[in-house]
């Protein structure tokens, strides 16, 4: 099965989110994304890190898959998919 029709995941670009992470008035959804393990409203108020900083640790820790539920999928690529987001690493 593939998640090509659902919200895409601010930090990372994991388009798996049932829901926005964010409403039109910037309140968080508390759905998690599967592919970073981070909780919009949950973690963004545990740390005070930005998105730009946790996907930038991220990326320096090589892109990891992080989700607890379920596994990365075969075809997984964490560089395509943080173009989702507009973001190129280099
Ligand atoms: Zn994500």
């Amino acid at each position: 099965m593939r998640e090509r029709e659902k919200y895409i995941c601010p930090v990372c670009g994991y388009p798996g989110l049932s829901e926005p992470a964010y409403n039109d008035y910037g309140n968080p959804s508390f759905d998690i994304c599967v592919s970073f393990w981070y909780q919009f409203g949950k973690t963004d108020d545990d740390e005070h890190f930005t998105h730009e900083q946790w996907r930038q640790k991220w990326i320096a820790e090589g892109a990891p898959w992080r989700g607890k539920s379920k596994k990365a999928p075969s075809d997984w690529n964490p560089m395509e998919q943080l173009r989702n987001i507009g973001v190129r690493p280099h």
